[in-house]
């Protein structure tokens, strides 16, 4: 099946013979299950036979969901989470379970991403070394100087949209005996499968795309054959589970995913297009533009024709006071933190995801003052331009 139609199939709909199937998968409050024989639930328990028995190891809504993104990124299981935080958690965890405790992370990664490193498992002993993972040559050097357990990347960086050769970084955590850890939630699994490319696990916040519409926090950690088991096994220790209510909403968002994520790059790039000859606008980043520095890992791993749905621009002259003014003239686009619903965010990093590192940093980084960034909801383009017009027009 396409991705289309298993976005709206899969995880739904199991036939068991004489009982009534309902359409769509019910959320299940319950936390406890039995049996009509103790023989049966004590098999359970003991993982000979599959089937629920206490909401922490496994319950029916998050199983669809799980079913479900599992097969969108070609895993063989996932795990919901209450946020992309503890995914991302959940996967270290998992991924250096029996490996170095070191990490070689890529240097342009979600800052709350850097403060899991640094700060909760570097207080465990875990290093950390960030390096460029668009340069090869350092990722490789840095792998093998710091001894490395897990490199972690993401398949689109933010704000500034690098792409990284999943494939070649794969070969070089194999060739180390690493496990690669990638964080898609991006590119979602409509513009690329990290786990096909030789990824170990993937994982989202499922809180943008999947979810899409602004009123989930949740997660997802998708395993491949290895790392799938030891994802659930720590799961079910740890107990990081998405409630039933947000892995239904989780769940319905995804069905949507398809239609919503084309038609959310189709607006990114004519928005793109648009501000490249905006007289108040000095650069557009955007993945289709064509001297984009990783063109050919672009060309090589997105679907035909998409480019994402995330653009940033630097607005010409503006300094921090310009561009808070520019944000309170918007009138449709949303300036907020977040990204993937169906109404489009501006995000600004000096004030939000990059706030926390120094001036000197960002420049270093490429992240002036007059940069801000865009996550194309699925409104009318023509409207989201004209927003943007009005709005920059006064700077
Ligand atoms: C938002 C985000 C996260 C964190 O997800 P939460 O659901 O907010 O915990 C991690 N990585 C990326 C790329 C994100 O955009």
């Amino acid at each position: 099946m396409k991705f289309e139609s298993r976005v709206v199939h899969r995880g739904d709909r199991k036939r068991r013979p004489g009982t009534p199937v309902p359409s769509t998968t019910p959320i299940h409050l319950s936390t406890t299950y039995f049996y009509d024989s103790a023989a049966t639930l004590d098999r359970v328990l003991g993982d000979e036979q599959e089937g629920f028995s206490y909401a922490r190891y496994a319950s029916p809504t998050n199983a669809a969901l799980e079913e479900l993104a599992a097969d969108l990124e070609g895993g063989v299981g996932a795990l919901a989470t209450t946020s992309g935080m503890v995914a991302a958690q959940v996967a270290f965890r998992a991924a250096l379970l029996d490996r170095p405790h070191s990490v070689v992370a890529s240097h342009s990664i979600y800052g709350a991403t850097v403060s899991l490193l640094d700060d909760v498992l570097g207080s465990f002993g875990v290093k950390v070394k960030y390096v460029d993972v668009c340069d090869l040559a350092a990722v490789e050097k840095a792998v093998e100087e710091n001894r490395a357990g897990c490199i972690f990347i993401e398949s689109i960086s933010n704000p500034l949209l690098r792409v990284a050769h999943i494939d070649e970084i794969a070969r070089i955590a194999r060739a180390a005996g690493a496990s690669l850890i990638v964080d898609n939630t991006f590119a979602t699994p409509m513009l690329m499968r990290p786990l096909d490319l030789g990824a170990n696990i993937v994982i989202h916040s499922a809180t943008k795309y999947l979810a899409g519409h602004g009123d989930v926090l949740g997660g997802l950690a998708i395993g491949d054959e290895t790392h799938a088991p030891e994802i659930r096994r720590l799961s079910r220790i740890v107990g990081p589970v998405l409630g039933p209510f947000e892995s239904y909403l989780t769940m319905r968002g995804i069905k949507t995913l398809a239609l919503r994520f084309e038609k959310q790059c189709r607006n990114a790039r004519c928005v793109a297009e648009w501000l490249r000859s905006h007289p108040n606008v000095d650069r557009v980043y955007y993945c289709s533009e064509p001297d984009h520095p990783d063109r050919d890992a672009i060309e090589r791993m997105f679907a035909p024709g998409l480019f994402g749905a995330i653009l940033s621009f630097e607005i010409k002259n503006a300094h921090k006071e310009n561009v808070l003014a520019f944000m309170d003239r918007l009138r449709m686009v949303v300036p907020g933190t977040s990204l993937g619903d169906v109404h489009s965010l501006l995000l600004y990093p000096l004030i939000a995801s990059h706030r926390n590192v120094s001036p000197k940093m960002r420049e270093r980084m490429g992240i002036r003052e007059n940069l801000v960034r865009v996550a194309a909801g699925i409104e009318a383009p023509e409207d989201i331009i004209a927003d943007l017009d009005q709005a920059l027009r006064g700077v």
